[in-house]
Protein backbone atom coordinates (compact mmCIF):
# COMPACT_ATOMS: atom_id res chain seq x y z
CA UNK A 1 0.00 0.00 0.00
CA UNK A 2 1.26 3.47 -0.89
CA UNK A 3 2.29 5.63 2.08
CA UNK A 4 1.44 9.34 2.13
CA UNK A 5 3.26 11.61 4.59
CA UNK A 6 1.17 14.35 6.16
CA UNK A 7 2.55 17.27 8.12
CA UNK A 8 0.57 18.21 11.24
CA UNK A 9 0.28 21.56 12.95
CA UNK A 10 1.61 22.43 16.38
CA UNK A 11 -1.71 23.57 17.75
CA UNK A 12 -0.47 24.63 21.14
CA UNK A 13 3.13 25.72 21.62
CA UNK A 14 2.71 25.77 25.40
CA UNK A 15 1.55 22.18 25.80
CA UNK A 16 3.31 20.94 22.61
CA UNK A 17 0.16 19.29 21.26
CA UNK A 18 0.21 18.54 17.54
CA UNK A 19 -3.01 18.17 15.59
CA UNK A 20 -4.13 17.13 12.14
CA UNK A 21 -7.69 17.23 10.92
CA UNK A 22 -9.07 13.69 10.66
CA UNK A 23 -10.61 14.43 7.25
CA UNK A 24 -7.13 14.51 5.62
CA UNK A 25 -6.45 11.02 6.97
CA UNK A 26 -9.85 9.72 5.87
CA UNK A 27 -9.45 11.23 2.40
CA UNK A 28 -6.07 9.50 1.88
CA UNK A 29 -7.33 6.23 3.34
CA UNK A 30 -10.45 6.25 1.18
CA UNK A 31 -8.31 6.94 -1.88
CA UNK A 32 -6.51 3.66 -1.13
CA UNK A 33 -3.31 4.69 0.66
CA UNK A 34 -1.88 4.71 4.18
CA UNK A 35 -1.68 8.19 5.75
CA UNK A 36 1.30 8.69 8.10
CA UNK A 37 2.02 11.71 10.27
CA UNK A 38 5.44 13.30 9.86
CA UNK A 39 6.88 14.63 13.12
CA UNK A 40 7.93 18.30 13.32
CA UNK A 41 11.59 17.95 14.29
CA UNK A 42 14.59 20.10 13.43
CA UNK A 43 16.74 17.46 11.70
CA UNK A 44 17.53 17.44 7.97
CA UNK A 45 18.77 13.87 8.09
CA UNK A 46 15.34 12.88 9.38
CA UNK A 47 13.64 14.79 6.54
CA UNK A 48 15.65 12.78 4.01
CA UNK A 49 14.67 9.58 5.83
CA UNK A 50 10.98 10.59 5.61
CA UNK A 51 11.32 11.36 1.89
CA UNK A 52 12.98 8.01 1.22
CA UNK A 53 10.05 6.14 2.79
CA UNK A 54 6.94 7.96 1.61
CA UNK A 55 5.33 7.65 -1.84
CA UNK A 56 3.75 11.09 -1.72
CA UNK A 57 3.63 14.27 0.39
CA UNK A 58 0.45 15.97 1.54
CA UNK A 59 1.01 19.54 2.76
CA UNK A 60 -1.98 20.34 4.96
CA UNK A 61 -3.58 23.52 6.27
CA UNK A 62 -2.38 25.65 9.16
CA UNK A 63 -0.96 28.97 10.29
CA UNK A 64 0.56 31.73 8.16
CA UNK A 65 4.08 31.37 6.74
CA UNK A 66 6.72 33.67 8.24
CA UNK A 67 6.85 36.52 5.63
CA UNK A 68 10.66 36.81 5.70
CA UNK A 69 10.65 33.42 3.93
CA UNK A 70 9.25 35.19 0.87
CA UNK A 71 11.25 38.36 1.36
CA UNK A 72 8.66 40.57 3.03
CA UNK A 73 8.29 42.44 6.30
CA UNK A 74 5.51 41.06 8.47
CA UNK A 75 2.36 43.21 8.32
CA UNK A 76 0.03 43.65 11.32
CA UNK A 77 -2.70 41.62 9.56
CA UNK A 78 -0.44 38.58 9.15
CA UNK A 79 -1.27 35.79 11.60
CA UNK A 80 0.88 33.64 13.91
CA UNK A 81 3.87 31.77 12.51
CA UNK A 82 5.50 28.46 13.35
CA UNK A 83 9.15 28.57 12.17
CA UNK A 84 9.83 24.84 12.72
CA UNK A 85 6.93 23.79 10.53
CA UNK A 86 7.87 26.38 7.87
CA UNK A 87 11.44 25.09 7.80
CA UNK A 88 10.51 21.43 7.63
CA UNK A 89 7.79 21.83 5.02
CA UNK A 90 9.92 24.08 2.79
CA UNK A 91 12.66 21.43 2.88
CA UNK A 92 10.32 18.50 2.26
CA UNK A 93 8.53 20.36 -0.53
CA UNK A 94 11.68 21.46 -2.39
CA UNK A 95 13.23 18.01 -2.16
CA UNK A 96 9.99 16.27 -3.16
CA UNK A 97 9.85 18.47 -6.27
CA UNK A 98 13.50 17.70 -7.06
CA UNK A 99 12.86 13.98 -6.60
CA UNK A 100 9.58 14.13 -8.59
CA UNK A 101 7.71 12.75 -5.60
CA UNK A 102 3.98 13.56 -5.89
CA UNK A 103 2.81 16.50 -3.76
CA UNK A 104 -0.75 17.51 -2.94
CA UNK A 105 -0.72 20.93 -1.31
CA UNK A 106 -3.89 22.14 0.43
CA UNK A 107 -4.66 25.65 1.74
CA UNK A 108 -1.51 26.60 3.71
CA UNK A 109 0.07 23.81 1.64
CA UNK A 110 -0.39 25.64 -1.68
CA UNK A 111 1.22 28.67 -0.04
CA UNK A 112 4.16 26.55 1.18
CA UNK A 113 4.57 25.06 -2.31
CA UNK A 114 4.46 28.54 -3.83
CA UNK A 115 6.94 30.14 -1.42
CA UNK A 116 9.30 27.14 -1.39
CA UNK A 117 9.64 27.75 -5.15
CA UNK A 118 10.28 31.47 -4.71
CA UNK A 119 6.75 32.89 -4.96
CA UNK A 120 5.12 35.47 -2.69
CA UNK A 121 1.83 35.85 -0.82
CA UNK A 122 -0.78 38.43 0.02
CA UNK A 123 -0.41 38.50 3.81
CA UNK A 124 -4.08 39.42 4.16
CA UNK A 125 -6.55 39.26 1.27
CA UNK A 126 -9.12 41.84 2.52
CA UNK A 127 -6.53 44.57 3.23
CA UNK A 128 -4.07 43.81 0.39
CA UNK A 129 -6.09 42.34 -2.47
CA UNK A 130 -9.88 42.61 -2.48
CA UNK A 131 -12.98 42.31 -0.32
CA UNK A 132 -15.13 41.17 -3.24
CA UNK A 133 -15.19 37.57 -2.00
CA UNK A 134 -15.00 36.58 1.68
CA UNK A 135 -12.42 33.78 1.49
CA UNK A 136 -12.31 33.23 5.25
CA UNK A 137 -15.30 31.04 6.11
CA UNK A 138 -14.12 28.50 8.74
CA UNK A 139 -17.74 28.28 9.87
CA UNK A 140 -18.81 26.82 6.51
CA UNK A 141 -16.22 24.22 5.51
CA UNK A 142 -18.81 21.94 3.92
CA UNK A 143 -20.56 24.74 2.05
CA UNK A 144 -20.01 26.22 -1.40
CA UNK A 145 -18.55 29.68 -0.81
CA UNK A 146 -17.28 30.78 -4.20
CA UNK A 147 -16.72 29.49 -7.69
CA UNK A 148 -13.36 28.56 -9.18
CA UNK A 149 -12.56 28.52 -12.89
CA UNK A 150 -10.13 25.85 -14.02
CA UNK A 151 -7.54 26.24 -16.78
CA UNK A 152 -8.08 23.93 -19.70
CA UNK A 153 -5.76 20.92 -19.95
CA UNK A 154 -4.47 21.42 -16.43
CA UNK A 155 -4.31 18.46 -14.02
CA UNK A 156 -7.27 19.86 -12.06
CA UNK A 157 -9.26 20.21 -15.27
CA UNK A 158 -8.44 16.60 -16.20
CA UNK A 159 -9.36 15.34 -12.72
CA UNK A 160 -12.55 17.34 -12.27
CA UNK A 161 -13.66 17.46 -15.90
CA UNK A 162 -15.44 20.81 -15.61
CA UNK A 163 -14.50 24.40 -16.32
CA UNK A 164 -16.06 25.71 -13.14
CA UNK A 165 -16.55 24.28 -9.64
CA UNK A 166 -18.01 25.56 -6.39
CA UNK A 167 -15.60 25.33 -3.46
CA UNK A 168 -15.32 26.03 0.25
CA UNK A 169 -12.89 28.69 1.43
CA UNK A 170 -10.98 29.07 4.69
CA UNK A 171 -7.99 31.35 4.12
CA UNK A 172 -7.08 35.00 4.60
CA UNK A 173 -3.83 34.78 2.63
CA UNK A 174 -3.30 33.93 -1.03
CA UNK A 175 -0.73 33.67 -3.81
CA UNK A 176 0.58 37.03 -5.07
CA UNK A 177 3.36 35.96 -7.47
CA UNK A 178 3.69 32.30 -8.47
CA UNK A 179 6.89 30.39 -7.66
CA UNK A 180 9.33 29.18 -10.32
CA UNK A 181 7.71 26.89 -12.88
CA UNK A 182 4.25 26.98 -11.26
CA UNK A 183 1.30 27.22 -13.61
CA UNK A 184 -1.80 28.92 -12.21
CA UNK A 185 -4.59 26.46 -13.00
CA UNK A 186 -7.56 27.81 -11.04
CA UNK A 187 -8.88 31.25 -10.13
CA UNK A 188 -11.72 32.46 -7.93
CA UNK A 189 -14.30 34.90 -9.25
CA UNK A 190 -12.26 37.82 -7.85
CA UNK A 191 -9.23 36.59 -9.82
CA UNK A 192 -7.35 35.19 -6.82
CA UNK A 193 -5.20 32.12 -7.52
CA UNK A 194 -6.90 28.99 -6.15
CA UNK A 195 -4.94 26.25 -7.92
CA UNK A 196 -1.39 25.66 -9.21
CA UNK A 197 0.66 22.84 -10.67
CA UNK A 198 4.14 22.02 -11.92
CA UNK A 199 3.33 20.79 -15.42
CA UNK A 200 6.54 18.79 -16.00
CA UNK A 201 6.18 16.73 -12.80
CA UNK A 202 4.24 13.52 -12.14
CA UNK A 203 1.84 15.25 -9.74
CA UNK A 204 2.59 18.51 -7.97
CA UNK A 205 -0.79 20.15 -7.44
CA UNK A 206 -1.94 22.82 -5.02
CA UNK A 207 -5.47 23.93 -4.18
CA UNK A 208 -6.42 26.86 -1.99
CA UNK A 209 -9.70 25.25 -0.93
CA UNK A 210 -10.28 22.19 1.28
CA UNK A 211 -11.35 19.14 -0.79
CA UNK A 212 -10.71 16.84 2.23
CA UNK A 213 -13.64 18.46 4.06
CA UNK A 214 -16.18 17.43 1.42
CA UNK A 215 -15.09 14.03 0.05
CA UNK A 216 -18.36 12.36 1.06
CA UNK A 217 -20.63 14.88 -0.60
CA UNK A 218 -18.50 15.91 -3.55
CA UNK A 219 -17.13 13.36 -6.07
CA UNK A 220 -14.86 16.02 -7.56
CA UNK A 221 -13.14 16.51 -4.21
CA UNK A 222 -12.65 12.76 -3.83
CA UNK A 223 -11.29 12.57 -7.38
CA UNK A 224 -8.40 14.89 -6.42
CA UNK A 225 -7.24 12.43 -3.73
CA UNK A 226 -7.69 9.44 -6.03
CA UNK A 227 -5.60 11.09 -8.75
CA UNK A 228 -2.92 11.99 -6.18
CA UNK A 229 -2.72 8.47 -4.76
CA UNK A 230 -2.70 6.99 -8.24
CA UNK A 231 0.24 9.24 -9.22
CA UNK A 232 2.06 8.04 -6.07
CA UNK A 233 1.92 4.51 -7.45
CA UNK A 234 3.49 5.36 -10.77
CA UNK A 235 7.21 5.20 -11.43
CA UNK A 236 8.92 8.54 -11.99
MN1 LIG B 1 -10.98 30.93 -1.56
Amino acid sequence: MRMIGITPRLSDQTTGLITVTQTYLDAIHEAGALPVLLPLINDQELYEEMLSRIDGLLLSGGTDIEPSLYGEEKLPACGNNLPLRDQEEFYLCRRAVEMDLPVLAICRGIQVLNCALGGTLYQDIPTQYSRQVNHLRPDALTEQIHSVTLEKDSKLDQIIGKTQVQVNSCHHQGIKTPGAGLRVTARAEDGLTEGVELPEKRFVVGVQWHPEAIIHSNPEAQAIFKAFVQACGEKS
